[in-house]
């Protein structure tokens, strides 16, 4: 069952290592809120052959994500105004799940109230590090108290579906440190841990200061360690490690984006959002005033591209291979055809041969020595 995607582009400060689309002055909400209500129905349709329809004829949706940027800066006010008008085209199914990325220095107890009151009912907050030095190399807007209350204050107004956020090879961030930020997850009992290693992207603050001498240099093998500490850590605690950077105990794996990695439709609202549906790949104008601009004059803000078997089949590896459960050669053979199976196969036998994958009941997937080479293993096995 399809899901959607809110892109809300707005950030109290900017993070230092930060590549996504987002602006740290709020000029243009208001502009960008009244257009994001209008491409809403604009788009409505892309959808519309992948999911069942209500009797009132609404599209039905297993999963809602407000992602960003910081939807959690919106006023409550204005996320109710976004469900409103998301279900005047879209029914969420029972059970569904509607989360909203949140940073702590906005979970204060009466906003969390707040957003208690609405269908969202999954936290992915942005916790990033529990360690003074490590938030300001990044230069997050929160302090590490603040961090440890959100979690508690989500609690305590009744979320207990919480995401946490950390990232792993800050230079700042010796192994002591990084045990310390798993276990005071562990210790809050967050169900659901997203750890990414820190990339240093071109166009970023962090490059520029690193560049400058100003910031410490980020090294692969400090990463590398952290990762594999990570995963002895969380696992010994009854984490699933379900993708490569993200940890579920059973029942608590996020439903959405399990929907990107298992090739289920999804629809992308607001500036910069992808949306897919097996067919066509389509992305929003990653630009706020564009996207306002364009929405404006009732044009849709996005490119298009068919996504061609090649593509399809080299996308569909790239991203069941960060599983747990690996790519289906079954699948690979109903919706790809026996010449990319037998590709698959013939590239996957050095590496299953090797140790790096394993194959288990027709999936094939990465070994614990294969997840540190992810991405290289999935590019041995393109078309
Ligand atoms: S809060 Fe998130 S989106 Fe905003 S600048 Fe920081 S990392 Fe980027």
């Amino acid at each position: 069952m399809p899901g959607v995607y809110i892109h809300i582009p707005f950030c109290r400060q900017a993070c230092h290592y930060c590549n996504f689309h987002f602006s740290a002055s709020l000029k243009y909400k208001d502009d960008f809120l009244k257009c994001l209500l209008k491409e809403i129905k604009l788009q409505k349709d892309f959808l519309e052959p992948f999911a069942e329809k209500t009797k009132d004829n609404k599209l039905l949706l297993d999963t809602l994500y407000f992602g960003g940027g910081t939807p959690s800066i919106l006023k409550v006010s204005e996320l109710i105004m976004i469900l409103r008008r998301i279900y005047e085209f879209f029914k969420l199914k029972p059970g569904a799940e509607v989360t909203l990325e949140a940073n702590p220095d906005d979970l204060t107890m009466e906003k969390l109230m707040a957003v208690r009151q609405t269908p969202v009912n999954r936290l992915s907050i942005g916790i990033q590090s529990f360690q003074y030095a490590d938030l300001k190399y990044l230069n997050r807007p929160h302090s590490p108290a603040q961090a440890i209350q959100s979690i508690k204050n989500a609690y305590k107004a009744g979320f207990e579906n919480i995401s946490a956020d950390l990232i792993y090879g800050i230079p700042t961030l010796n192994n002591d440190k990084w045990q310390e930020n798993l276990l005071t997850l562990i210790n809050l009992e967050v169900p659901h841990i997203s750890a990414y290693c820190l990339t240093v992207e071109p166009k970023t603050p962090l490059n520029i200061f690193i560049k400058r001498g100003q910031a410490e240099q980020v090294n692969e093998n400090h990463a590398g360690d952290q990762f594999e500490m990570m995963i002895k850590i969380l696992e010994k605690h009854r984490y699933e490690h379900y993708e490569i950077s993200n940890f579920g105990k059973p029942g608590y794996f996020s439903k959405h984006n399990l929907s990107y990695w298992k090739n289920i439709p999804y629809l992308g609202l607001g500036p910069s959002a992808h949306s897919y549906n097996s067919k066509i790949r389509q992305w929003n104008v990653n630009n706020t005033k564009e996207y306002i601009s364009r929405i404006e004059k009732n044009i849709l803000p996005c490119e298009k591209e068919t996504i061609s078997t090649q593509k399809g089949f080299n996308e569909y590896i790239m991203t069941s291979l960060r599983t747990y459960w690996g790519c289906n050669k079954n699948k690979i053979n109903r919706e790809f055809g026996s010449k990319f199976l037998k590709h698959l196969e013939k590239e996957a036998s050095s590496h299953l041969k090797n140790g790096l994958l394993i194959e288990e009941n027709d999936n094939i997937k990465l070994s614990a020595k294969g997840k540190l080479l992810a991405d290289k293993i999935a590019s041995d096995l393109f078309v």
